[in-house]
């Protein structure tokens, strides 16, 4: 097949669009505005243009494109390209995206979750490259998962497989957004992590955080810099959060026994002041066996993942068109 691809990767503010080669390269991109609160035609228009912006950047035209995968949160059929819902997506009902890109383009388009994206990204060209069994987590607003068994990405009804997040480990932990307590996401994603911030410096401890408090924004990347400059409380803080983390990658390390372990997502950019406590947790808490082959790594790709992975999925797609199987 030809070996240039176009990746989507939708968001509820984007729409970015880009076109990478066989070895994962961006060759050109574009980006607009997704027009969350607009009826989907409108959606689908944006991402049209911002593939035939991406083409144009790089200097091709959209003959030489083999086909193009979208990435996008939701429950989604990836056999038909139908988004059925999407959480930034309101007004969404069984849209037909894949149908609907792939006349617009005249190339084959696919879709599938962007947690599973960011998966299929990291590890066709990134920190699972070579790996066959692979987790991957995305640490943000929840926690995204995606599993791949022996080279396989699981996906399971509508790609339902992965939704890690709503795991308990705190059975009287925080109230989760789905109405259970103590879910892996409720404990130790950006919420947790903001009111774990506030409640500390309600005792009075002393924090270069204070100020971004006072001024009635306390946020992750603020706790993550606190930390990287040796402030106590925010240290604190990612130890906390660090320690309930590892209890899920310990979870799934016993569960799923991945070579691979990759954390991605904005929360993991705090690094190895997030990361030492995950692994000290997951030291003492995973089966021995099972840790001693999963090394526990930070994605590489940054955010490029979501358009990477997409391209990745749909050039997959491609050379399995005739098995009934994705992957
Ligand atoms: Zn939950």
């Amino acid at each position: 097949m030809a070996d240039l691809v176009l990746g989507v990767d939708l968001g509820g503010t984007n729409a970015r669009a880009a076109l990478v080669s066989a070895d994962g390269v961006i060759l050109g991109q574009a980006r607009r505005p997704s027009l969350q609160d607009q009826p989907a035609p409108a959606t689908l228009d944006q991402i049209t243009s911002a593939c035939r912006d991406a083409v144009a950047a790089a200097g091709k035209d959209l003959a030489s494109v083999a086909a193009v995968g979208i990435g996008l949160p939701g429950i989604m059929d990836v056999e038909t390209g139908v988004c059925f819902w999407s959480p930034n997506f309101p007004h969404w009902k069984d849209v037909p995206i894949g149908e609907t890109i792939g006349a617009a383009l005249k190339a084959p388009a696919f879709i599938l979750n962007d947690a599973k994206c960011a998966a299929m990204g990291e590890l066709t060209h990134g920190a699972g490259r070579g790996s066959r069994n692979m987790v991957m987590i995305t640490l943000g607003t929840g926690i995204g998962g995606a599993f791949v068994v022996d080279g396989r990405l699981l996906m399971g009804p509508n790609g339902s497989i992965g939704e890690v997040g709503h795991h308990t480990v705190h059975p009287q932990g925080r109230r989760c957004g789905c109405g259970n307590y103590g879910c892996w996401e409720a404990m130790c994603a950006r919420d947790a992590i903001i009111e774990s911030a506030e409640r500390k410096l309600q005792s009075g401890a002393p924090s270069t955080l204070r100020r971004a408090h006072e001024r009635g924004g306390v946020t992750p990347a603020a706790v993550a810099e606190g930390a990287a400059g040796g402030d106590a409380l925010c240290l604190e803080v990612l130890d906390e959060i660090g320690f309930y983390i590892g209890l899920g990658v310990a979870n799934l390390i016993n569960m799923l026994s991945p070579e691979r372990f990759v954390v991605g997502g904005g929360i993991a950019q705090a690094g190895d002041l997030l990361m030492e406590p995950v692994r000290r947790t997951v030291r003492s808490r995973a089966v021995p066996l099972q840790q001693a082959t999963a090394a526990i790594v930070m994605a590489e790709l940054g955010d490029s993942a979501g358009v990477v992975g997409a391209a990745a999925w749909a050039r997959d797609r491609c050379r399995d068109s005739s098995q009934p199987n994705p992957r």
